[in-house]
């Protein structure tokens, strides 16, 4: 990654895992493990409930907390939705939006995606979008257009000042939960191809400053090699995220 301009986000993605008294006592096992690891940002990405819980246990620390999803509305008649203010006055800093769990499983769209990312950067939100072909789409030689694609639509009517706030997860689906990990030159070619996607639409200077991370099976044996790449500026991590010194291990590779 180009350190001179971009600091690598390594964020934890719990999913559905954890309930408010277990994420206190992984945040617990955490704190230390990855005290003094300065070189990059670290995130977590906690189940709505634990929130609170999350906020107060990174207090007085540099971990900073993360939501996986938001609605795109301010408030209203939205049974069951979190909407971005909420978030925001809960102490959470980023939000994870449009991971491809939410896009197979709750209809979630490119359009919505976009919604949600307006509507948490109006709210001083840190998106971290996620993006990500399939495995019929990768084996069909699409993964470049898919990606490019899903990427110009989430920055539709985001301006640039706005845009160097977003994360861009490159999550191929095939990859996600699997054990299948993309190849430090999959991901690097794949996240090459978003910063050129904003850079077409931004100007070098705002595509160079943006981070984009990878996701899909990272894990302590193959998370220095996919970010020694150049446009690789941290890692989106679920299954591993969940195991403090596996974490810790990612935190690492990230110095
Ligand atoms: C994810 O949930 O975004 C993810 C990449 O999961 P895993 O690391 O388990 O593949």
């Amino acid at each position: 990654m180009n350190k001179n301009v971009r600091k690598a986000i390594i964020a934890g993605n719990w999913k559905m895992n954890m309930t408010p008294s277990e994420a206190k006592k992984l945040i617990a096992e955490l704190i230390p493990a990855v005290e003094g690891k300065n070189g990059c940002e670290i995130v977590l990405c906690v189940p709505f409930v634990d929130i609170p819980a999350a906020v107060e246990a990174v207090q007085g620390t540099s971990l900073k907390i993360g939501a996986q999803n938001v609605h795109f509305e301010k408030s209203g008649a939205f049974t069951g939705e979190i909407s971005a203010a909420m978030l925001k006055e809960c102490g959470v800093e980023y939000v994870v939006i449009g991971h491809s769990e939410r896009r197979q499983y709750f209809g979630e769209t490119d359009e919505t995606v976009n919604l949600r990312m307006k509507a948490a950067l109006a709210a001083g939100l840190k998106p971290i979008v996620c993006v990500g072909e399939l495995l019929s789409q990768r084996d069909r030689g699409i993964t470049n257009e898919t990606v490019s694609a899903q990427t110009k639509i989430a920055f539709l009517d985001v301006s640039a000042e706005d845009a160097v706030k977003v994360t861009v997860a490159y999550e191929p689906v095939w990859a996600i939960g699997t054990g299948r990990t993309a190849t430090a030159e999959q991901a690097e070619e794949v996240c090459a191809v978003i910063r050129s996607v904003l850079a077409e639409k931004y100007g070098n200077d705002v595509a160079e400053a943006v981070t984009v991370q990878y996701g899909g099976s990272m894990k302590p044996s193959n998370a220095a090699e996919l970010l020694a790449k150049y446009d690789v500026d941290g890692g989106l991590i679920g299954g591993a995220s969940l195991k403090a010194a596996d974490f810790a291990a990612i935190v690492d590779a990230a110095q």
